[in-house]
């Protein structure tokens, strides 16, 4: 079985790594010169581990980690602690996974240094893709093409596999824009505790943590904001800006936002769940079919799932790409789906307009902190209990009477 992935960003080059190391034969058709990622950091939480050790690369991965002591929610004024959520001994054995923090380019290449470069093409912009036969091919901007019996789409938000097979919805701009920036610690920024800290103000919150061992901190500041003007959804801009927009904010922002060199702003965008993620031998991952905001730390987490599912749906049936198929479809869709709404949903809880409805937030997580510390705050139980290892593991023993199943 050929197949073809466009796309390697982290959900391309987590299943390219997965499939290769099942023996497929498997291109990655990327349109940079080569893998690259944004300079920020990425919040890996323990259902995205547990995807991580499913694929055989947890002790590589731990060598890049920065391990938080716990999710914390502040107030935008005072930093009064609204919720902790511990993220030590307790956390990791019950969701048998550990919450880390790491450097994006570390996790690409977590992924990439098991991909030989003979099955990596460099500058192939996907023009469209149509199905042929009992697959499909790939058409480039250049004229080239490429055919395959299986076509991956993960080629994120704007997706032009999506484009061309699916009934197309448009790109929704989400009233949010965001800075992202990294501030190296060099032991100046001592007032950034080793937390997953979520600051939440009108209209707007703040996430700080550290990355790279711990020598940066990563700053993702999201404000509401009418619309995005800039042509791209990534601009540069300034520290100005950034210490403009959160005027009134806590002083240990204030100081850390000081010290920010290299700021970039980014709109939001998002999409409606899918109904489908398949059209016969073509089929979406990641990005590209469930976009979301990410509110929840969740985009790439869902990406690298869908990795591991859909490699291990092609392992248990090689002879039955539908078969495989619509496995993944079934046991991804639904849930990328929630995560997406979800995302959403958090945009409002976090960003509550006034005082009032502020306190009664906060007093809610106080109340919820009581019963259990571990699903307070943020609620994300029902997130991190998946583990994506288990419908290997389903896969491989098929119930009897199952359809289609495989031996
Ligand atoms: C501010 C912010 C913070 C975030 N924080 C987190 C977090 O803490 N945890 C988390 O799990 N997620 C987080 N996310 C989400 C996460 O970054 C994305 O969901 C994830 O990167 C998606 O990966 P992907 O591979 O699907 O898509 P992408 O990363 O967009 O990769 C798509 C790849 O396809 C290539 N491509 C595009 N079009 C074509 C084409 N036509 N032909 C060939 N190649 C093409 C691109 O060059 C790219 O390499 C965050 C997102 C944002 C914006």
């Amino acid at each position: 079985m050929k197949i073809a992935i466009v796309g390697g960003g982290i959900g391309g080059a987590a299943l390219g790594q997965s499939l290769l190391r099942k023996g497929f034969d498997v291109t990655i058709y990327e349109q940079a010169e080569a893998f690259g990622e944004v300079g920020a950091g990425v919040q890996m939480t323990p259902n995205a581990v547990k995807a991580i050790k499913g694929m055989g690369l947890y002790e590589r991965f731990l060598d890049k980690a920065f391990y938080p002591e716990a999710v914390v929610g502040r107030n935008w004024q005072s930093a009064r602690e609204n919720f902790r959520i511990p993220l030590g001994e307790e956390f990791r054995n019950h969701y048998e996974a550990p919450f880390i923090h790491v450097h994006r380019a570390d996790l690409l290449d977590l992924f990439t240094d098991q991909i030989p470069p003979e099955r990596c093409r460099f500058g192939y912009h996907c023009s469209g893709v149509e199905p042929r036969g009992k697959g499909a091919v790939v058409h480039f901007t250049d004229g080239e093409s490429a055919e395959a019996d299986l076509v991956i789409g993960a080629d994120g938000v704007r997706s032009v596999v999506r484009g061309s097979l699916f009934a197309e919805t448009e790109v929704r701009w989400t009233g949010h824009m965001c800075y992202r920036a990294l501030v190296p610690t060099g032991g100046v920024v001592d007032f950034v505790n080793p937390d997953s800290t979520f600051w939440m103000g009108p209209n707007g919150h703040v996430v700080t943590y550290y990355v790279k061992g711990g020598d940066m901190v990563n700053i993702v500041a999201v404000r509401e904001a009418e619309e995005w003007v800039a042509e791209s959804w990534s601009t540069r801009s300034t520290k100005e800006a950034l210490l403009a927009d959160f005027e009134g904010w806590h002083s240990s922002l204030q100081t850390l936002f000081s010290k920010v060199d290299e700021v970039y702003s980014w709109g939001l965008f998002d999409r409606d769940p899918m109904q489908s993620w398949v059209k016969g031998r073509v089929a979406l991952l990641g990005d590209a079919c469930h976009p979301m905001l990410p509110f929840l730390s969740q985009g790439a987490a869902m990406a690298i799932e869908d990795a591991l599912v859909l490699s291990d749906a092609l392992a248990a049936s090689p002879n039955d790409i539908d078969l495989a198929l619509k496995r993944y479809e079934q046991e991804r869709l639904p849930r990328c789906s929630r995560v997406q709404l979800e995302a959403r949903e958090r945009g409002r809880t976090y960003h509550l307009p006034t005082e009032e409805e502020m306190a009664a937030r906060d007093a809610e997580y106080a109340r919820r902190a009581k019963e259990d510390p571990r699903t307070t705050g943020i609620n994300t139980d029902w997130v991190y209990d998946y583990d994506p290892r288990a419908f290997g593991t389903a896969q491989t023993q098929p119930r009897a009477g199952a359809v289609g199943a495989s031996a």
